[in-house]
């Protein structure tokens, strides 16, 4: 695909994105943007200090009465500029998604961007039906209402892996609702959620009502979540640094929304459709080099069907095409950094002294963070591999006998986000749905995603959730107003004060 813009003109006049303006970081130290398939600098560029992030603040302040001022059907018709906006650069946001995350370009254009557009469209509909509960007399003298508000200033934080649609997940709703918001993408990752927040001004949405801070965690993050102004905090990333940020937020006494890791279940019970399982845990496992939190992770396959599993993985695994993130027919990237790669690797390495690597475990030499598709076997419940995030392009596989020995094991990890269950009985279809402990629960697929449809975790995957009308509950308070119905001075409850006098 050729390169529809030039990263360093493009990001010139720096990598924070404030009152609408592009303008450099004043904390003294610059950052890389790497290409991780080639290892090539993509853009330096200044990161953000403590003082940038007082500013974003600042600016996200005055523009609040304004935006939450607005009439919702106002807000909805610059969430559908907006959408329109983010349609008409989807070439330029696939391209600049793939460069600094090494995502194939098929994915970025055919997973990252649309669901980023069809977010923003959902939520310029969702914008017109916020709504509080209708008024009624419940005390008998009173009509009682429920406003639903914004709630002001939302700091957010956002992860690597999907830096767009991390950015759209945690913007969206929160301005629709009326707020606004400084967002802090990842510091290896900056570029789309830039280019997120220019096409929202772009299409009319006001200064001040997005803007970015592109810096450190352990500056520009601990700074905006303890924030003063900052009235929210909403995470995305791994669960230690997510504790961390539930620390700070509550010494500030912030409404904590945390999205946090994952190791999901893949559930495949002796009835299943073979091929369709196979299918769906090389696919569900490796999408986006598995370096997705609610990527397949553990299969568990009861054991009339484990052998013909663990070779129909290994081989299907076998066949997918490693290699340049811009030729169409590359199924799998690199890793988001030759860091990531190698912390993979190690998570390997440990694993291959007590379990067996069936297929992959190794990088291929080549200058990009890659590392081959990698399935495991024979590993202990108990075990490193089957407990922990990994991040990466690793599928643990484990049998399991009875219904109840299988759900228990998916059930096993601190962890709980997402989840599959293979079958055609409906009945342990049913029973899965009810029983797995996590956020989502797929039948017979594992991954899909829906603008429409909540997305959050139970357990240490953390709490709130993400798309969908439910995430109007994290971005939005409700208001108890109570009218007096009787318009007299002595209030019958008075008693209780003044007695008989
Ligand atoms: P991370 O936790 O290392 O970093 C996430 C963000 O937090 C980054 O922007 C980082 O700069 C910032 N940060 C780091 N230290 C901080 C601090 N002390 N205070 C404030 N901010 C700080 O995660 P990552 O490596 O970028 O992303 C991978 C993780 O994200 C995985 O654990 C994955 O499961 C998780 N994730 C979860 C979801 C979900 O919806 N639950 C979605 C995507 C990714």
């Amino acid at each position: 695909m050729a390169n529809s813009f030039q990263v360093r003109d493009r990001f010139a006049a720096g990598a924070q994105y404030i009152g609408g303006q592009l303008r450099p970081g004043t904390s003294g130290r610059t950052q890389d943007v790497v290409n991780p398939a080639t290892g090539e600098v993509v853009l330096s560029y200044a990161l953000a200090g403590t003082a940038d992030v007082d500013a974003a603040v600042a600016a996200a302040r005055a523009a609040f009465p304004g935006w939450a001022g607005a009439t919702p059907g106002e807000r909805s018709d610059a969430l559908l500029r907006f959408a329109a906006v983010l349609a008409e650069r989807a070439g330029e946001f696939a391209y600049a998604e793939s460069l600094q995350c090494g995502k194939p370009i098929k994915l970025s254009r055919e997973f990252d961007v649309p669901g980023t557009v069809d977010n923003a469209s959902f939520f310029a509909g969702a914008a017109r039906h916020l709504q509080g509960q209708s008024a009624g007399e419940y005390s008998g003298d009173h009509t009682s209402y429920v406003r639903r508000e914004a709630i002001g200033v939302v700091g957010s934080i956002a992860p690597w892996n999907y830096p767009l649609q991390m950015a759209a997940w945690k913007v969206l709703p929160a301005i629709a609702a009326g707020n606004t918001i400084v967002l802090k993408p990842a510091e290896i990752t900056p570029l789309t959620s830039l280019m997120f927040a220019q096409a929202a001004t772009e299409a009319g949405i006001p200064d001040g009502v997005v803007n970015i801070v592109s810096g450190l965690g352990a500056v520009a993050g601990e700074h905006l979540v303890g924030h003063p102004d900052v009235v929210m905090t909403s995470f995305t990333g791994s669960t230690p640094v997510g504790k961390r940020v539930a620390e700070v937020a509550t010494a500030t006494v912030k409404r904590i929304h945390l999205e946090l890791g994952g190791k999901a279940p893949f559930l495949v019970f002796d009835d299943a459709d073979l091929e369709a399982a196979v299918h769906g845990a090389v696919a569900g496992s490796l999408i986006n080099t598995g370096q997705d939190c609610t990527a397949a992770t553990r299969a568990y396959v009861q054991r009339p069907l484990y052998d013909a599993f663990v070779q129909g993985v290994a081989d299907l695994m076998g066949t997918l095409r490693i290699g340049d993130p811009f030729d169409e027919s590359t199924d799998i990237g690199p890793l988001i950094s030759h860091a990531q790669r190698d912390r993979v690797a190690a998570f390997v390495d440990r694993a291959r002294e007590t379990a067996r690597v069936v297929t992959g475990g190794e990088a291929p030499e080549n200058d990009g963070a890659y590392y081959l598709p990698t399935l495991i076997a024979d590993a202990a419940q108990d075990s490193e591999i089957v407990q922990a995030e990994i991040f990466g392009p690793v599928l643990v596989v484990l049998p399991f006998d009875s219904d109840d020995e299988g759900i228990a094991l998916a059930n096993d990890t601190p962890y709980g986000l997402a989840s599959s269950a293979w079958t055609r009985d409906v009945f342990r279809a049913n029973r899965a749905t009810r029983e797995i402990q996590a956020g989502c629960v797929w039948v017979n697929d594992h991954i899909p995603i829906i603008s429409e449809m909540p997305h959050g975790g139970y357990k240490a995957s953390g709490f709130g959730k993400d798309m969908s009308a439910y995430s109007f509950e994290e971005y939005t308070q409700v208001k108890h107003v109570m009218f007096d119905n009787t318009a007299v001075a002595r209030k019958d409850w008075h008693r209780t004060i003044f007695g008989d006098r």
